[in-house]
């Protein structure tokens, strides 16, 4: 079994997210270290810090992953919100250092119009320019990038660009975060055996399994290739219980983390981790 959680809401409160996973019996859980649509936090103060640490180590949780906020883009062609989302990332790293988070994921940015050539270029400066900035190993945050949908002018939406993107960059530094909604909208097809061997066939090409580190699982509210990106409930979007059966239960996939972001925390995440929970159950049906 993989370890299995969930994001969680903190309503400005860490612990808040620690204990709903441990109400939800979750092993892993992802939470956001800053509010996630605004670029200034306070600093994490020493009780803070304090309160965090020993909620987790009071919890099962055997893993906490922080997602970097929304306005963060590291391929932006504006040179003040590039700096900021620079600035923002390292904040974010440094903080996850504080609270003995390993784990950082980061969506591959959006050129917004000057190519995507340009857009990857951007990138991996500004991964560059992040770890040109933090203490060498052991610093022990390791950075995610996700892959995104492709909606708009999102780069990251197929593995070979992603492979770009993370370059030779050591997979201590920086690994994959890979999300089944958004590899299925981007034309990823996850729900028959041939499309998963297509897929692992390109993890092996492009990436090597050693970068993958964490799974989101979503299901799909809009169609393969769709470029749509809205999360649904397990089993009952477009990828559907029998793709997540198949998927989930690959040798490789079973040995990373697996996540829910989906739709409506509070009244469904019990309902869809329970889902998830049976579909690694059923491996023999396969
Ligand atoms: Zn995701």
């Amino acid at each position: 079994m993989p370890l299995i959680g969930a994001h969680l809401p903190t309503k400005g409160e860490l612990v808040t997210a620690i204990d709903a996973a441990q109400r939800l019996g979750c092993e892993v859980v992802q939470l956001f270290v800053k509010p996630p649509i605004q670029w200034a936090a306070l600093p994490l103060s020493d009780a803070v810090i304090f309160n965090f640490t020993n909620a987790r180590q009071r919890s099962n949780l055997a893993m906490v992953i922080a997602h970097a906020g929304y306005l963060v883009n590291l391929a932006s062609p504006r040179p003040d919100v590039l700096l900021q989302s620079r600035k923002s990332l390292l904040d974010e790293m440094q903080r996850c250092h504080l609270l003995g988070i390993n784990y950082l994921v980061v969506h591959a940015g959006a050129h917004l119009g000057i190519g995507e050539k340009r857009g990857i270029k951007r990138m991996q400066e500004s991964l560059h320019w992040l770890f040109d900035r933090l203490p060498d190993l052991p610093f022990p945050v390791t950075l995610l990038i996700e892959n995104t949908a492709g909606q708009g002018t999102c780069l990251g939406y197929n593995l070979a660009q992603l492979a770009e993107i993370v370059g030779d960059l050591a997979p201590e530094k920086v690994g994959i975060c890979l999300d089944t909604c958004h590899l299925f909208v981007a034309g990823y097809e996850l729900r028959t055996r041939e499309g998963l061997e297509e897929l692992f066939r390109q993890i092996d090409e492009n990436l090597g399994w050693e970068r993958i580190k964490l799974l989101h699982a979503n299901d799909s509210l809009y169609p393969i290739g769709s470029r749509v990106d809205r999360h649904w409930h397990i089993g009952e979007g477009q990828i559907g219980l029998d793709g997540f059966i198949s998927l989930l239960n690959h040798p490789k996939f079973v040995q990373i983390p697996t996540v829910i972001e989906t739709p409506e925390p509070e009244t469904h995440h019990s309902e869809n981790l329970t889902k998830l929970r049976s579909v690694i159950m059923q491996k023999d049906n396969l």
